[in-house]
């Protein structure tokens, strides 16, 4: 018979097993950013100091005004410090100051 307390207990159990991938997968992506000789990177122009590109006007934005941070591929949830991740780079964290070719303006 399943008392009340052997099933908060359990509960527990399962509670801490759940967490456990949750925390895997924020301590990895904390720790993968795309570094700039990656040959997407590369590939995309991708630089963390967006003002070290040579940004070219785009769908009415001006160059010096595109950054990561107002990209719509920047994911704003999985942002820590100025990091956030990017779906053109398999959500790996990009800089919020940074750029790439592939930049649109957020929706
Ligand atoms: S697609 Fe957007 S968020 Fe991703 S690296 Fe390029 S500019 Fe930054």
């Amino acid at each position: 018979m399943t008392t009340r307390r052997t099933f908060i207990q359990h509960l527990g159990a399962a509670g801490a097993l759940t967490l456990i991938p949750a925390l895997n997968v924020s301590v990895a992506r904390a720790a993968d950013k795309v570094p700039e000789d990656d040959p997407t990177a590369k590939a995309l122009r991708y630089v963390e100091d967006g003002t070290k590109a040579t940004r070219t006007d785009k769908m009415g934005v001006k160059g010096a005004d595109q950054v990561c941070d107002n990209c719509r591929f920047y994911g704003l949830s999985e942002q820590t410090d100025d990091w956030g991740s990017c779906q053109l780079f398999q959500n790996r964290l990009v800089a919020g100051p940074g750029w790439c070719a592939g930049w649109v303006p957020k929706a």
